[in-house]
Formats: C-alpha cells, sequence, structure tokens
C-alpha cells in the first residue's frame, strides 16, 4: 500500500497565511556551537517554497528532553542564528511557544517572515497531547505543516493534536523520507536481504517478525545475534546477550522456515575478554568461543557468507551494527558491510536502505553514506517503520482523497 499524504500544493495559495511548521532542529550540539547543520539544511525546500508563498512562518520544534519546564541550556535561541545562516533570510525569536510573548510575535509578522518557537517541550502539554495546549499552539495559524519524520512516531501535541484544528500537509522532506523508505519496501524488488544488529533482540523483536515475511535472507549480527547462537547451544562465554528471550529466539527460527526466509547467522566471531579500545582479541569458529570470552564482533568468514548474499540480492535494508564498533577494532565487520552495500549500490545491483541511530553513525564514519540509494537518520520512527506500525503523527496526514490525490502526488 502507498500512501498518499496531504500535499503543500493541496493547502492552495498561502499568500499572507500563517504556517504552523513543526520540524526537527535537535541537531548535534558542542560547547554551544552547531557541529552538524545537516538536518536544518534539508529543510531548505520547504521553506523555500513557503517563502515563495508569502506564507508567515511559525517554526515549532523541540529540542533534547527538557522536563516540561524552562532549561537554559535547552534553549532553541542559538539555533535561530544557524537557521537563518541555513535560509539567507531573517529568523525572529519568540522566548515561548504560548502565551504572550507567543502571540505578541506571532501578531507582529508580515508575508515573507519567519519565527522560531522556543522550545516546544518546556511545556509539558506537548507530549502530554494535552487538548487546551494543541488549541493554543493552533490557534496561531492557518495551515498546520509537518515536516518532521523522526519525530512521527510521537502522538505529542505540536505533532498530532494541531492537526485536529487546522488544515494539514506533509512538508518536502516528510514526503521525500516516506517515500524513499516506501519504495524500498513497498513491493521491494527480489532477493531482499534484511541486515539486523546491534545490542538487544528485545528492542528489534517487531522489527524482526515484520520483516522476516518480506525478505528472502535475514542476517543477524551484533550482540543480537548471541542469543541466537544460545539458543542453538553454541557456546557464548560471557558476552551480552538476553537469557530471557532464548526461547523467543528459537521462536524466531521456527517462524522462519515456515515463512521461507533464510536466517544467516554468524559461523565465526571475534572475541575478547574486555570490552575497550584494542582489546586483546581472537578469531574463532562460533563452537570454539572460550568461557571467559566476549563476543564483540562476527568473524571475517561470517562477513565474507554475508557479501555472497549480498551479492546476488536485488534489495538491501541495514538495522544495527555488526559489532561493538565503537570500540576499535570491533567495527571491522560493520565498516567492510558497509563498502560492500556501497559498492554494489554503485554498481547499480542493488538498492540500498539503511537507517536507526548506530548503523548511520558506523556509516559516517566510514565516509560511505553518500554511496547508499538512501539513509535515514530518524532512529525511533524509522524502527517503528520498519515494525509496519502506523506513525500517529503520519496518520494524521494521510489523504482521503484517493486515486486521484495519488495521482498528484507520484506526478
Ligand atoms: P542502532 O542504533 O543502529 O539501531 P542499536 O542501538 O540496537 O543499533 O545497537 C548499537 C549498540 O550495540 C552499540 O552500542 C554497539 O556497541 C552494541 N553492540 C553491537 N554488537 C555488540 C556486541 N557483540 N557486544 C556488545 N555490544 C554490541
Ligand atoms: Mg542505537
Amino acid at each position: 500500500m502507498t500512501l498518499v499524504l496531504k500535499t503543500l500544493q493541496e493547502c492552495g495559495s498561502l499568500n499572507n497565511k500563517a504556517v504552523l511548521l513543526r520540524v526537527d532542529l535537535n541537531v548535534p550540539m558542542h560547547h554551544g556551537r552547531v557541529e552538524d547543520a545537516t538536518r536544518i539544511e534539508k529543510l531548505k525546500p520547504t521553506f523555500d517554497y513557503l517563502l515563495d508563498q508569502g506564507a508567515k512562518i511559525i517554526v515549532v520544534s523541540h529540542f533534547g528532553r527538557p522536563k516540561g519546564e524552562f532549561d537554559r541550556d535547552l534553549s532553541l535561541a542559538p539555533i535561530a542564528d544557524v537557521l537563518a545562516d541555513v535560509l539567507n533570510h531573517e529568523v525572529k525569536f519568540a522566548v515561548d511557544c504560548i502565551g504572550d510573548a507567543a502571540k505578541e510575535a506571532v501578531d507582529g509578522l508580515e508575508s515573507g517572515d519567519i519565527l522560531l518557537l522556543e522550545n516546544v517541550r518546556f511545556h509539558g502539554g506537548e507530549k502530554a497531547n494535552d487538548p487546551e495546549f494543541s488549541k493554543e499552539l493552533a490557534s496561531y495559524a492557518d495551515v498546520f505543516v509537518n515536516d518532521t519524520f523522526s519525530c512521527s512516531h510521537r502522538a505529542h501535541a505540536s505533532i498530532v493534536g494541531v492537526a485536529e484544528h487546522l488544515p494539514s500537509a506533509a512538508g518536502l522532506l516528510l514526503q521525500e523520507e516516506i517515500s524513499s523508505i516506501e519504495s524500498v519496501l513497498d513491493n521491494p524488488k527480489t532477493p531482499m536481504t534484511v541486515i539486523t544488529g546491534g545490542a538487544k533482540v528485545s528492542t528489534k523483536l517487531a522489527l524482526l517478525q515484520n520483516l522476516m515475511k518480506k525478505a528472502d535472507h535475514l542476517v543477524i549480527g551484533g550482540a543480537m545475534a548471541n542469543t541466537f547462537l544460545k539458543a542453538k547451544g553454541h557456546p557464548i562465554g560471557v558476552s551480552l546477550y538476553e537469557p530471557e528471550l532464548v526461547d523467543k529466539a528459537r521462536e524466531i527460527l521456527e517462524q522462519s522456515k515456515k515463512c521461507d526466509c533464510n536466517i544467516i547467522l554468524p559461523s565465526q566471531v571475534v572475541v575478547a575478554s574486555k570490552l575497550e579500545q584494542r582489546a586483546e582479541n581472537s578469531i574463532c569458529d562460533v563452537d570454539d568461543v572460550p568461557n571467559d570470552g566476549m563476543i564483540l564482533d562476527i568473524g571475517p568468514m561470517a562477513v565474507q557468507a554475508i557479501e555472497a548474499v549480498l551479492a546476488s540480492s536485488s534489495t538491501v535494508v541495514w538495522n544495527g551494527p555488526m559489532g561493538a564498533f565503537e570500540y576499535k577494532p570491533f567495527d571491522a565487520a560493520s565498516v567492510a558491510i558497509a563498502r560492500s552495500i556501497a559498492y554494489l549500490t554503485g554498481k547499480g545491483k542493488i538498492t540500498s536502505l539503511a537507517g536507526g541511530g548506530d548503523v548511520v553513525a558506523t556509516i559516517k564514519s566510514s565516509g560511505l553514506a553518500a554511496h547508499f540509494s538512501y539513509i535515514s537518520t530518524a532512529g525511533g520512527a524509522f524502527l517503528e517503520w520498519l515494525e509496519g506500525k502506523e506513525l500517529p503523527g503520519v496518520a494524521v496526514l494521510v489523504s482521503k482523497e484517493g486515486a486521484d490525490a495519488k495521482k498528484v502526488v507520484n506526478s
């Protein structure tokens, strides 16, 4: 099923209209300076469209995790300047997102102005999706535009609540992110290989169960694989694993046979006696892990087996690193796999999609991000999408127009 979301164009003329634009301004900061403005740069097309229309743009975002009250360290004030630099346009700032300060700032707006409201999570009403809070936020605008996929799994006031009060549409970035992910997951070109890894089976259980139905091959690496190795009776020494999920792992292995999905577990691993940088390590077969050994990465033979599967695949989806990549050399398998995927994508042999906080960090640090078909930086939202869940922030933007609207979006 292809989702059809209400588009900016469907909002009609926005000249002199106040648009409440929900974005994600959670850029990495260090000592009060923005380290990477990529997330803001990606918002430019939506801003350009709204400016071109002559709208008054009221920008709303959260920043960090304040406890429902003002927290100077989490103010969006410094981000206003960064936004202004990226857009090459003045950005006004309101010291509160509701109340007199917000109202006064909004009242002073003219066509083509941009106003950034202070961190919306300084009010508990945001996370509680409080109806009064939503109503007040919505009262400043004529139209609501959501341009943040990364926050759309949260039923918060500035994502879901306001949409009940205003005509709403998806921004260009949100549209792009969803169509990029959907184009891979919806009727993927087969064979499809899904690579999963990371710390815990428990956080990826729903993903495994959903993607097992779609994938021809399901690679399991990272500490997650340890629980599966344990379930199959292999010795895992003192490796990180989830004892309470061993039975579940066994069940997943059984289920995979029914849906004709080939689960690939590592046949060879890298072990060390402690988790630290440059820890002394050795490579061994999964049946030879010593009692005091800790599996920290999958071995080169396991990587080769995965590479062979990738070479015969048409679609690859990756979530979760193959090892404890923060500690070198236990990033080796993840980097090797990132290289293979980048190479095959470059050759036009596969369509590749990767997402999740840590796996994206691995891919970026090896300089390979541009060689993937699509990389999603939306951690939680991307995961829930892979789980096949409906995201509340996206659900409120679904167009009821049906087939005609579909044509508009796809044209
Ligand atoms: P993502 O953010 O890509 O979804 P996760 O958050 O699920 O990934 O997992 C990433 C974490 O898993 C990293 O901190 C990494 O060190 C850890 N990890 C992966 N493999 C192992 C392992 N074999 N032993 C210990 N930690 C591991
Ligand atoms: Mg993570």
